[in-house]
């Protein structure tokens, strides 16, 4: 059968497959938390593993080191709701990341990241100045 193919050569060099397969979906993001936005430094399990959750690009998301940890063993979308970071665009994107449509997250991601560059307030010009430097 061509799938135990598949699986021997998996098996061959599954570190190098994984690191590259987690890099990857790191990417997606921008390398951002998927739930609140800050800098991805985990892969988290949506589902988790001790409920069945499966190591495939779908059940897997790039979080952060506070969302992965808080989230735990809790059903995604409960956990996330309570979140004072909640925002409803992020939670669409985890869907369709859900159901394969990364190209559908990544957008709905792109439209929720928080815009840095704001338009020309003077309120702190010091402070501007000082990151400008
Ligand atoms: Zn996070």
């Amino acid at each position: 059968m061509q799938n135990r193919d598949a699986v021997f050569l998996e098996d061959l060099c599954p570190k190098l497959r994984v690191r590259r397969w987690r890099q990857s979906l790191h990417t997606f993001t921008g390398e951002s938390c998927i739930y609140c936005g800050h800098p991805s430094e985990s892969i988290d399990h949506v589902v988790p593993r001790s409920h069945g959750g499966l190591s495939i690009t779908e059940n897997c998301v790039p979080a952060c080191l506070y969302c992965n940890g808080r989230k735990s063993d809790e059903e995604a979308f409960m956990w996330y709701r309570r979140q004072r970071f909640y925002d409803p665009r992020r939670a669409m994107a985890l869907r369709a990341w859900m159901d394969g449509d990364l190209r559908l997250a990544i957008r709905l991601l792109e439209w929720a990241q928080p815009i840095e560059k704001k338009n020309t307030t003077k309120s702190s010009p010091n402070d501007w100045d000082y990151q400008a430097a």
